[in-house]
């Protein structure tokens, strides 16, 4: 049985009581990976699935922490996670994303930066084997933050990025996944609320450097048997994604409408930076009391320019971990419990 060691925020105010008392104190890299929120309760999966999610958000957690280590960008650290998990399928991302209707994968993935509040996103990705790189591109190589479908597709040619047939990202469980939804209701609208819990696996990260430089990022399918080109909040900048060194970065999953009308992740920063909230505090009003007034489902991973760090979501669970320097790296599932660094 998967060692479930709980975890979920440090206190944004002890932590502040310790750097005013240690005004030198080197804050700690670290990386927060997460790979879904939703229905993820105990018996969910097999003790054979638990290990496949723990072994493969650790290597994602590990590589990133290691660009951290050897000095590198938080940037880079995020993006190396993530393109991990795209890369596996048991992730809505990249490959093994949930289908749209008509039986393709569309993808949507963005990062932002913390110390110039830079930032790339891109939506309905088709061809492209790791869109957040190509968000990655967007922010560094184009004059512009957001493309979307054949336009970022033909940057993403121009640039060499790789690229994929949409079969690639198709894998049997999600057919499955969408043949149950159309077969339950025909309606998409209705069917997209009652599979809610079959869709989470959006995949997203964020990491503080040695410089103190924050950045986050996040990269999804989005959700089952969307249409119309639904694009959902994950590569809006300050609703499922959003940095800044000033405040905190912020990675988002759930149900994407909620978290665009809320502008979550922004949403929580704002409150950090202009009403003075800790870190923990911003995204519990924001998590439980905004969000779930509204009726949404989902989660966040947060963590602040001094270093405190924070999960907080109001599904049964979330996939999630989190390394920090000096202690282990750690991966939960289910529910979670206060703990306190
Ligand atoms: N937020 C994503 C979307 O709405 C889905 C998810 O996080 O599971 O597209």
């Amino acid at each position: 049985m998967l060692p479930c060691s709980l975890l979920s925020c440090n206190d944004g105010k002890t932590e502040r009581k310790n750097s005013e008392n240690t005004m030198s104190e080197k804050i700690p890299i670290t990386i927060l990976i997460h790979g879904g929120a939703g229905e993820i309760k105990p018996g969910f999966l097999t003790e054979e699935q638990e290990l496949d999610y723990e072994i493969k958000l650790k290597e994602a957690l590990d590589a990133g922490y290691l660009i951290l280590e050897k000095g590198g960008e938080a940037t880079e650290a995020v993006i190396s996670a993530i393109k991990i998990l795209e890369d596996s399928p048991l992730f809505n991302a990249g490959k093994g994303a949930v289908l749209s209707h008509d039986g393709q994968v569309s993808m949507d993935a963005s990062i932002m930066q913390g110390k110039d509040l830079n930032a790339g996103a891109v939506s309905g990705i088709k061809h492209i084997k790791n869109p957040i790189l190509l968000a990655q591109l967007v922010m560094d190589k184009s004059d512009h933050v957001f493309l979307s479908g054949e336009g970022a597709e033909e940057f993403a040619l121009e640039n060499q990025l790789e690229q994929e047939t949409n079969d690639y990202f198709i894998t049997p469980k999600r057919w499955l996944q969408l043949k149950n939804v159309l077969g339950e209701d025909s309606t998409h609208i209705k069917s997209i609320e009652s599979k809610m819990d079959d869709k989470h696996g959006t995949v997203g990260c964020v990491a503080i450097d040695e410089n103190g430089n924050l950045a986050a990022g996040t990269s999804t399918g989005g959700m089952v048997n969307k249409k119309y080109g639904r694009i959902g909040d994950s590569p809006i900048i300050g609703a499922g994604t959003f940095a800044d060194n000033s405040s905190c970065a912020i990675s988002a999953t759930g149900h994407g409408e909620y978290f665009i009308r809320l502008s979550i992740a922004r949403n929580i920063a704002d409150l950090i930076k202009y009403k003075g909230l800790s870190l923990s505090e911003a995204s519990k009003e924001v998590i439980q009391n905004q969000l779930a007034d509204l009726g949404g489902t989902g989660g966040i991973i947060a963590i602040d320019s001094k270093g405190n760090y924070c999960f907080e979501f109001n599904t049964p669970g979330m996939y999630r971990g989190v390394k920090t320097e000096g202690k282990e790296g750690r991966v939960s599932f289910y529910e979670k419990t206060n703990e306190v660094r």
